[in-house]
């Protein structure tokens, strides 16, 4: 069917700048062929000639200090976000309206008679007046192999694969599957999906065949983009495969398409179509879709940490001007910095401050394929150096793994280029923030502690922004985003006022990255996020705010563990364990107990040399959790394990570790998006050890 172009070289091997093809060394062959590239041949090259994105004191200079604005934007949700829109977002047709929801059926729609295409602000904007700059920096899995893709570039990358998805009978509204490693390819995959109004689901390129299928099937997706293979932390991950054992159970799927990562060779069936030879047939213009501003842009399944994956559904304008707002004000982004999530692309961080926060402001953000441990743990520090990052943004969950290496892996690299410090994904603990803050930082970077979700499509609650020179204090996500209003609730549906207060925490407010129904199924929106507390968005998460007002996450609502009527959240105990020296991780777990109603269950892993005996640490850790809380906080059973169970995107899983800790190891529910399945039989075992 297909005719027979002149080859094109691989997306995930885009061109260098200068528009001369390098092929980038396959992984295997990396070694070989190590292509040195010095800072100066990657970094954009100063151009920061257009206008720079406005600081909110220039948009709103009547409204003289950062608390005016806040609550400015609360006031005058309308007018704050109406005035956001029009100047940093390009519209195919102007809106007149900025809101029309109807709240009693949790129906949100912002900008709703307006028109914009999401690529063309991600990219042809940018390429029309910065062509050069360097939009996507691609730090392989082998380190010294980065690859820069300017805006030029990834326009004509991902108009190329537009006109493939529409040659091909992709268009407005349908799913497409994305099961990609982090590259250039899965970022003008997303891109080219908005490009032509198709609806992306990126699905993390970990998971399992079974977990791929479901995501499919729920989305009803026609179309798979895929590469051969994967490589992350040195080792080569079959993603072809893990398709096709998914597609065999999809008969919706009608095409894979097949891009190259590692040129290995792949069976290819009557589905398949190797992109590269798609993509060299068509050219690099591609008129975009016109979109409405609710349209859909994607569908992204969560974690699953705390039950059954849901498809949250997010449309486009209000979601792109909540991920570029956040991602100019909550890091201080300017142009010329050098933007690094080290997220995957398919988790909501990949998605918001990966791409579609940064490319809405023109920046150049890093795409990180690698592990932080590979191939040692400097890895992160030493990329950090070498593409002179600004902007460092990661999970806690990685930054617990690194500090228990030597501190020499972060103190050999050169840190200096670093301006801002940014994590994201479980509670912070203090232990984490310091070394983080201290050590990587310097104590000279703001270090930004974010509080969100993939229903809330950006951040909610952070240190920054802030009034200048605002404190930002160790361990807490502290401040409101402009246009969110935390409200903490009683657990039976009262608001909780005042100062030093605990509650669940909801949102009061409607922003505009709000996600928008959970896809085919609006009943289990409504039931999970707002019937629980009746006006308001219920995050599942309980927080504490303290006599500044200021917030502290206190872990999933959940996981809450009720001693002698005490409601103690998870994150606090936790937290207080962690300063222990020889505490590596901990997670604690409620479990029945006769007197109390429920115990406190302490389960965690020791570092590698432990300074004194089991026993020695388990009476210190007593006291630190006496001294730090209180004693109906202190843990009743300590179980020292050589893991826990996490999720793919790093997790603790906690509702897993509850039945170990009741003795009901034969309700553990579904456990296949742990990354690591195995681990909870090695737990259950030492359950039983020590019974
Ligand atoms: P699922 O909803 O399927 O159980 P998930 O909640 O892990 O999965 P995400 O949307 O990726 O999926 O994660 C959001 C959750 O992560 C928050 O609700 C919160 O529990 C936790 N979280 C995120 N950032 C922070 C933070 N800075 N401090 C504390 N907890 C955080
Ligand atoms: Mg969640």
């Amino acid at each position: 069917r297909r005719k027979s172009c002149h080859p094109h070289p691989p997306l995930c091997c885009a061109s260098s700048p200068e528009g001369s093809v390098s092929k980038a060394p396959g992984p295997l062959r990396s070694s070989l062929r190590a292509t040195s590239v010095s800072k100066s041949d990657v970094i954009p090259a100063g151009d920061i000639t257009s206008t720079p994105i406005p600081e909110i004191t220039d948009v709103f200079p009547e409204l003289h200090t950062h608390e005016h604005i806040h609550q400015f934007s609360l006031d005058h949700p309308e007018e704050f976000w109406g005035q956001l829109a029009r100047s940093r977002l390009e519209w195919q047709r102007e809106f007149k309206t900025v809101t029309a929801h109807e709240p009693e059926k949790a129906i949100f729609r912002w900008f709703p008679d307006g028109q914009l295409n999401v690529s063309v602000n991600c990219v042809d904007r940018h390429a029309r007046h910065h062509p050069d700059r360097v939009a996507l920096l691609w730090e392989k899995d082998e380190p010294g192999q980065q690859e820069p893709i300017t805006y030029r570039q990834l326009k004509d990358e991902m108009c190329r694969l537009a006109n493939v998805l529409r040659a091909s009978g992709v268009g407005k509204g349908d799913r497409v599957a994305l099961y990609l490693p982090v590259s250039p390819l899965a970022v003008a995959s997303m891109l080219a999906c908005a490009r032509i109004g198709a609806v992306h689901s990126v699905v993390f390129a970990g998971f399992s065949a079974e977990a791929l299928a479901s995501r499919i099937q729920d989305a009803g997706a026609e179309t798979v983009i895929t590469t051969d293979q994967a490589v992350r932390g040195g080792k080569v991950i079959q993603l072809k495969q893990v398709v096709d054992a998914a597609v065999a159970k999809c008969p919706s799927v009608r095409q894979v398409f097949v891009g190259t990562r590692t040129e290995s060779q792949v069976k290819m069936g009557p589905k398949d179509i190797a992109l590269d030879k798609a993509l060299s047939c068509e050219g690099t213009e591609c008129e975009p879709a016109v979109q409405d501003a609710e349209d859909l842009l994607f569908l992204l399944y969560t974690s699953g940490s705390t039950g059954s994956p849901k498809g949250v559904a997010h449309t486009s304008a209000g979601y792109l001007l909540y991920a570029a707002t956040t991602h100019k004000h909550v890091f201080d982004y300017r142009d010329g910095d050098v933007f690094g999530c080290v997220a995957d692309v398919g988790w909501i961080t990949g998605h918001s401050y990966v791409v579609y926060g940064p490319l809405a402001n023109g920046a150049t953000t890093v795409l990180f394929e690698s592990t932080p441990t590979y191939p040692n743990p400097g890895r992160y520090w030493e990329t950090v150096a070498r593409l002179g990052i600004t902007h460092f943004y990661c999970a806690p969950t990685a930054l617990r793994l690194l500090l228990r290496y030597e501190d020499d892996w972060v103190k050999r690299y050169d840190r200096s280029t670093l301006r801002v410090l940014g994590s994201v994904g479980e509670p912070l603990n203090h232990e984490a923030w310091h070394w983080f803050n201290d050590l990587v930082g310097e104590k000279r970077c703001t270090l930004v502690d974010t509080w969100w979700q993939t229903e809330t499509g950006g951040i909610m609650i952070s240190p920054r922004p802030s009034a200048p020179g605002a404190p930002v204090l160790p361990a807490l996500p502290m401040r409101p985003m402009f246009g969110v209003k935390p409200v903490l609730c009683e657990p039976n549906g009262g608001v909780v006022e005042g100062m030093g207060v605990d509650g669940a925490l909801c949102v009061g407010s409607v922003w505009p990255g709000i996600a928008r129904t959970i896809y085919g199924d609006h009943k289990r929106y409504v039931d999970t996020y707002f019937s629980p507390y009746k006006g308001y968005y219920f995050s599942g998460d309980g927080a504490h705010r303290d006599q500044d007002g200021y917030y502290h996450i206190t872990g999933r609502m959940d996981d809450v563990i009720n001693v002698t009527g005490h409601r103690l959240g998870t994150a606090e105990v936790e937290d207080a364990m962690m300063e222990h020296p020889d505490v590596a991780e901990v997670a604690v777990v409620g479990f029945p107990h006769e007197v109390k109603g429920e115990g406190v269950f302490a389960f965690m892993i020791l570092k590698d040399h432990t300074h004194e005996s089991t026993e020695e640490i388990k009476n210190d850790l007593r006291k630190l959790v006496r001294s730090k809380i209180a004693g109906y906080a202190v843990p009743e059973t300590f179980l020292i394990c050589p893991g826990l169970p996490k999720t793919r995107s790093g997790k603790i899983m906690r509702r897993i570790l509850r039945k170990v800790a009741a003795n009901k190891p034969g309700e553990l529910g579904d456990i296949s998006t742990l990354a690591d399945p195995t681990i909870v039989q090695s737990i259950i075992d030492a359950y039983n050890e020590n019974r």
